[in-house]
């Protein structure tokens, strides 16, 4: 295969290829071709967007008791809670088992933190519709966790992320996220850390600064731009309006940012997802996570600081990709490019 470095992307805008993503060092099938099939799969509810500021029967709206006896504060700006129901416990032994030590039957006990945070007291309210000042809040909020949590001998990794919609399952509409720390580095950190500590070992620079230099040169998969912060289609990007949001400085983690970059991000994460919201005229579901770099005491000069948007809308509010097949058993695939889904949502963020 002869390798070219300019010029080859009209040969694939209609015809099957595949795209490396160097982050996580594998491929990625991409169909143009496909984007006219007739769909007759699942169709999913449209969902109507939330009208009660207050309600009495949501156990994250400020004075309300949750399952399992705990009460919800009173409180009037962003709120965090250990998880009543958390996935991880602090002070698991540290053991690791291999049963029949043949490297087949092995597990280690895993101990960590889970906790939930509340965006708003307002009930009715998402990232979309808060103000940049109120997001600035929870961004802070979430460098806190990053520093306090991070700083526990026992804990490598802080993921932070945001589950939005019943399509992503969320239980529950008020704006909030979750923060999961966990004594292990989870897998797709792993799988970064080591795309990025390979790029930077081959090229001598950060993969993610010159990613982001690249994709503002020739714009066509930027979504949107501020002073610190750009929001791209990946070009490796798996979910039909996948977005990668990138600071524009090398910064391993929120801590490391300058309140102008905080600030710049908070803009960012209001005009992403205020974009999706138009995109399909519906409240716009989505996974998204940060990527900070690890806290695991070493120094780590690869890790570009960095947050994913997966929503699994595909082409109107009640078609959905679904991740089977081929991509189950193979790898992803996708139909419509990174290139008009990126345009799609440039055109999406000029609506009123
Ligand atoms: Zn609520
Ligand atoms: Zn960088
Ligand atoms: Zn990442």
């Amino acid at each position: 295969m002869k390798p070219v470095t300019q010029g080859f992307g009209d040969v694939f805008l209609k015809s099957p290829h595949r795209r490396f993503n160097p982050l996580k060092r594998e491929w990625v099938l991409v169909s143009p071709n496909r984007t006219q099939r007739p769909w007759q799969g699942q169709v999913e509810k449209t969902v109507a967007p939330v009208a009660l500021r207050y309600d009495p029967s949501c156990y994250l709206c400020p004075g309300n008791e949750r399952a399992g006896g705990a009460r919800t504060d009173v409180y009037t700006s962003t709120y965090v809670f250990e998880n009543d129901f958390a996935a991880l416990k602090p002070d698991v032994p540290d053991v690791k088992l291999d049963e029949g030590g043949r490297g087949l039957l092995v597990a280690e006990g895993e101990s960590g933190v889970c906790r939930v945070i509340c965006f708003s007291p307002r009930h009715d309210l998402t990232l979309a519709k808060m103000s940049v000042a109120e997001i600035r809040a929870v961004a802070d909020v979430w460098t806190e966790q990053e520093r306090e949590l991070g700083a526990s001998d026992d804990i490598r990794y802080v993921q932070i992320f945001e589950n939005r919609g019943a399509m992503m399952g969320a239980s529950n509409p008020h704006p909030h996220g979750q923060v999961w720390a966990s004594r292990s580095v989870p897998n797709e950190v792993v799988a970064e850390q080591a795309g990025q500590a390979a790029y930077l070992e081959e090229h001598g620079c950060c993969l993610l600064c010159s990613y982001r230099e690249l994709e503002m040169g020739l714009g066509e998969r930027v979504v949107a731009a501020n002073e610190s912060f750009v929001a791209v289609v990946p070009y490796w990007a798996v979910w039909p309006f996948e977005v990668m949001v990138l600071p524009l400085r090398h910064v391993a983690d929120l801590e490391a940012m300058t309140d102008t970059e905080r600030d710049g991000l908070a803009a960012m994460l209001q005009t992403v997802t205020a974009t999706y919201d138009k995109v399909f005229d519906t409240p716009f579901p989505y996974s998204m996570g940060l990527h900070p770099q690890t806290c695991d005491g070493e120094a780590h000069p690869e890790w570009h600081f960095h947050l994913h948007f997966y929503p699994p809308l595909l082409r109107s509010a009640t078609i959905r990709k679904f991740m089977v097949g081929f991509e189950l058993l193979g790898g992803p695939q996708r139909d419509i490019t990174p290139e008009s889904a990126a345009e799609t949502l440039r055109q999406a963020g000029m609506r009123a």
